[in-house]
């Protein structure tokens, strides 16, 4: 036995058609599961230059090989596809039961392509998989939606979801599967355009059993009394996420007013401290005992009366110090409402703080707003334009286009304010604050995303965060061993404790794959990822002038950014360069022949020449 199913389920909406394929035993040993698994099969099954709203475009939903089993903090999963933000490569990582299900049923993958020809869910169990109508679930939210799928099919049903926000092709909309989305880069646009409202899996529990099961259960048992004590977990596990708040703010990382600013005054009413005190539960993934998440009671909006899970670091950033609030009430109401339409919260607020900006700036007026008042902290304002934004009514059509294309459509100077890289609005760390971190996003072969390569050296201080010098390598390292985590599957916040040497021991006992038990051989599939990746980048027309950072980060000064007042990002060609170097990339930011050769990536050298 093995932890691996070795087999996905392909899905065509158009034919109303599935069949089961093996997934050869060579990709494991290549690209470990999920987003190395991924890359590989869009890689080598979209045709390049295809319109990702097209019925040619394939949504990918993948889970992890240590996914489903005894270890803590392995069970998420991951959305995959060209993405309809950025046209870049896309993968987008969430909580809730689905990978697991998927597991249970079978598949380490789960292909779906074509288009369904009115709205669709599509029903997995035992007896197969049924194409369902799913018109009286078309507008309802994915909460409603996933209660109404487990009336109808049995309590034991989990399902991934779109709100409104996904039929009504909001370029950012998410998929969500219990309180938990696939938040980043529009994989909820892709499958509201394939007319799919949800996928739902009823199947028995089953164990999922190691190659090395004595082996695996003592790694098991090792692991658990090792985060019993971890103090990383116990400060995730109470203050989760937004225990970054009020630090971050004193570094001048956490932006503010579109990122004009690195300081907002009254920060201590969005503190992680703050945020702990009106917790009402503990929540988080299945098969994690970090449970960084908390349900917190939501007050007005659709959700209201209810609660919901958050806010995270990124949405108390987003809907927060951007918009120039320092509400906690406000940000867990807004954090519900764009759950509630099902779209991505840091998107939501850098096109919302965008706009703020603008009508601040003059340049768009009530008569462009649809009467609102955009003024910064105007929080009624702001949940009439994310009610807007997930309607796509007036305003919340152009915002939904994300920034990037907002910016093109206003024109204009506009595009100075439109804080994006390739399309993807940026997370909450200011670039000008954190050099290396902004290189990180600024290389990420999905536009602006925290989660490509996290600069630990950098954010722990012990190499100074200002300095344009010396960091391409260690970015490129950061972001290979971001690639491995993502294809096994450790969540960032729940691996406390773990290092490289665990996860191939891991690894190992899970699938008695030998070339696992070599760490060097596992750095090697992190780099073959993120070239593969690259890869498909190149193959759209990306090259350097892509791996670039918002303008704002060269040509203004960071006003009261702390220790990083006034930085602006000079050296960056030169980083960039470094970066390349590091990589084995040319001058363009394009693999060689001969690094694609060492990777064992020959079949694909012809996009390079
Ligand atoms: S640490 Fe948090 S996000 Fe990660 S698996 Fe656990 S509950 Fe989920």
């Amino acid at each position: 036995m093995t932890t691996l199913a070795g087999k996905l389920l392909r899905i065509d909406l158009s034919s109303k058609s599935r069949c089961e394929e093996e997934i050869p035993e060579a990709y494991y040993r290549k690209f470990i599961s999920a987003r190395g698994l991924g890359a590989k099969y869009l890689y080598d099954e979209l045709n390049p230059g295809i319109n990702p709203l097209s019925p040619e475009n394939k949504l990918l939903m993948l889970v992890g090989v240590l996914g489903a089993t005894g270890l803590q903090g392995f069970s998420k999963w991951v959305v995959m596809a060209k993405s309809p933000l950025t046209g870049t490569i896309m993968r987008s990582y969430t909580g809730g039961n689905f990978g697991v299900w998927m597991k249970f049923a079978g598949y380490d993958l789960i292909i779906i392509e074509g288009k369904a020809d009115k709205p669709s869910y599509v029903y997995i169990d035992q007896e197969g998989v049924q194409f369902l109508d799913a018109s009286d679930l078309s507008g309802s939210d994915p909460r409603s939606v996933q209660e109404r799928l487990k009336d109808r099919h049995g309590h034991r049903t989990e399902s991934a979801c779109i709100g409104l926000a996904g039929e009504k092709l909001v370029r950012y909309a998410v998929i969500t599967s219990g309180e938990r989305t696939a938040s980043r880069g529009g994989m909820g646009m892709v499958m509201g355009s394939k007319n799919l409202k949800a996928i739902a899996i009823n199947v028995p529990v089953r164990k999922i059993t190691a190659f090395d099961e004595g082996k695996f259960k003592g790694l098991v048992k090792d692991q658990i009394s090792m985060l019993k004590e971890h103090p990383r977990r116990k400060k995730m596990n109470s203050l989760g996420t937004p225990y970054a708040t009020v630090p971050y703010m004193k570094r001048g990382i956490l932006p503010v007013r579109n990122f004009q600013e690195g300081s907002i005054g009254n920060i201590e009413e969005i503190s992680g401290e703050a945020f702990y005190k009106i917790k009402k539960e503990k929540a988080g993934c299945y098969g994690c005992m970090t449970k960084c998440g908390g349900m917190r009671d939501v007050k007005r909006g659709p959700f209201g009366g209810s609660r919901i899970d958050g806010p995270e670091y990124e949405t108390i950033y987003a809907l927060g110090s951007l918009l120039g609030i320092t509400d906690k009430q406000f940000i867990i109401d807004a954090n519900a409402m764009c759950d509630y339409y099902g779209f991505d919260t840091i998107s939501a607020g850098v096109c919302t703080a965008f706009a703020c900006e603008l009508f601040e700036k003059g340049i768009i007026t009530t008569s462009d707003t649809d009467g609102i008042e955009l003024n910064w902290g105007n929080k009624d304002a702001i949940l009439a334009l994310i009610e807007k934004i997930g309607k796509r009514e007036g305003i919340g059509y152009l915002l939904g286009e994300g920034v990037k294309r907002a910016a093109e459509q206003i024109g204009g100077e506009t595009a100075l304010y439109a804080i994006h890289i390739k399309g993807l609005e940026l997370p909450g760390y200011e670039p000008r604050a954190v050099k290396g971190y902004g290189l990180s996003m600024a290389t990420s072969n999905i536009g602006a995303s925290h989660m490509y390569g996290r600069p630990k050296t950098e954010m722990a201080g012990t190499v100074d965060p200002l300095t344009e010098e010396g960091k391409g390598a260690s970015i490129i390292q950061a972001q290979k061993e971001q690639a491995i985590e993502d294809s096994l599957i450790a969540c960032s916040f729940g691996n406390s404790g773990l290092d490289f040497q665990k996860y191939s021991e891991f690894l190992l006992a899970a699938t008695g794959i030998r070339e696992f038990a070599d760490v060097a051989n596992l750095m090697e599939v992190g780099e073959r990822i993120i070239c593969l990746e690259r890869c498909f980048n190149v193959r759209e027309g990306l090259a350097r002038k892509d791996d670039t950072l918002p303008r704002r980060m060269f040509s203004e000064p960071l006003r009261e950014g702390g220790p990083a007042e006034n930085q602006t990002v000079k050296g960056f060609d030169k980083l960039l360069d470094e970066y390349y170097e590091a990589a084995g990339y040319t001058k363009e930011g394009i693999p060689t022949v001969e690094k694609l050769r060492d990777l064992g990536l020959e079949e694909i050298t012809s996009i390079v020449n």
